[in-house]
């Protein structure tokens, strides 16, 4: 739950982050082990542990962090360029903070996806 995950001691302020951008809906701060020159993760305040654990009437958490991450790189001039969003799902996915989120990356060019083994 996201209330027990250490993105929700960010929301209620309990450990620090370096916060860019927060409205009614979404938390959005810079990832404290960035895979990129700019990497931030935008967080719901809906409670949710995964991607699998949406459910149809929640498509709009969905599509505020999505439109969100593409107001912040409008707003940083990341767009033109280009960026990447991932969202990682369970074990496999590469999720390790079980509170849904979305990465944004950018700020160079990133290569294409794969396996890590
Ligand atoms: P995921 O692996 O998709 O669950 O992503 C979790 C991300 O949270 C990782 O990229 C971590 O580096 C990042 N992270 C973990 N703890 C913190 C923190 N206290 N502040 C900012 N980012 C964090």
């Amino acid at each position: 739950m996201q209330d027990e995950t250490i993105f929700g001691k960010i929301i209620r302020r309990e450990i620090p982050a370096d916060i860019v951008h927060e409205d009614e809906h979404v938390i959005a701060f810079r990832d404290i082990a960035p895979q990129a020159p700019v990497h931030v993760l935008f967080v719901p305040k809906t409670t949710i542990a995964t991607l699998n654990d949406v459910t149809p009437d929640q498509s709009d958490v969905l599509g505020t962090l999505v439109l969100a991450a593409a107001h912040y790189a409008r707003r940083e001039g990341l767009a033109e360029d280009g960026y990447r969003v991932v969202i990682n799902c369970n074990q496999a996915g590469g999720q390790t903070v079980f509170q849904l989120h979305l990465h944004l990356l950018a700020g160079a060019p990133l290569g294409r996806f794969g396996t890590s083994r």
